[in-house]
């Protein structure tokens, strides 16, 4: 089964890569020069329906998109859907991970999780919602070169490392990412 996928993020589409390989990923074509849909949801799941909904018009079938990002228990769940643009809005991981650091400066509670909500749509109507989670800590300094974004500070006690410190197909299996994906898997298995 073939499913477009609405996103440029390069650490995402390097994830979505390693997917049931039943259910074939396919970046949606000239992504770049579409029109933007801006995230201006509060949720994820909101976030994730409109970019579904506004690319899906663009596919030829089925395509999801998807909202990710950090929530930070001592920062109120912040960066959250801002995560991406937590430094500014054309910021980059490294400055919004300074950032993180700095905001988190003599904390204690260093509690976090990554939330992915993925988005289906046909023709550009939603379909389904599907979430995953997963709970981690904020380290202090950056541990690893792998995954993207926070994962250098995000370290996962069940692995006793960062997910910059393991493989990515380690970390799909235990991902915020791999769990929506491999639930959005469970349902399109269902329907065929
Ligand atoms: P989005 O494109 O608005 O969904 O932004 C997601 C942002 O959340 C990314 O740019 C990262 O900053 C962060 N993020 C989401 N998932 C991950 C992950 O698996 N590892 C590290 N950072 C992530």
């Amino acid at each position: 089964m073939k499913l477009y996928c609405a996103t440029g993020n390069p650490g995402k589409i390097r994830e979505f890569a390693l997917a049931d390989p039943a259910i074939e990923i396919e970046p949606l074509a000239n992504f770049a020069s579409l029109p933007w849909v801006e995230e201006t949801g509060a949720t994820f799941e909101e976030n994730a329906i409109l970019k579904a909904v506004g690319y899906g018009v663009f596919a030829d079938g089925l395509l999801f998109a998807e909202d990710s990002g950090l929530e930070v228990d001592a920062l109120g769940g912040a960066p959250g859907v801002y995560s991406a643009r937590f430094a500014g809005p054309s910021a980059n991981d490294s400055e919004n991970n300074a950032l993180l650091i700095e905001r988190l400066r003599g904390s204690e509670n260093r509690a976090a999780r990554y939330v992915c909500v993925i988005a289906l749509a046909a023709d550009g109507k939603l379909v389904e919602t599907f979430r995953g989670e997963v709970e981690g800590r904020i380290l202090e300094s950056p541990r690893g070169h792998g995954g993207f974004g926070y994962d250098p500070y995000f370290f996962y006690p069940p692995f006793g490392c960062t997910f910059a410190e393991v493989p990515a197909e380690r970390k799909f299996d235990v991902s915020h990412r791999g769990e929506a994906l491999r639930k959005l898997a469970a349902y399109l298995s269902r329907l065929s």
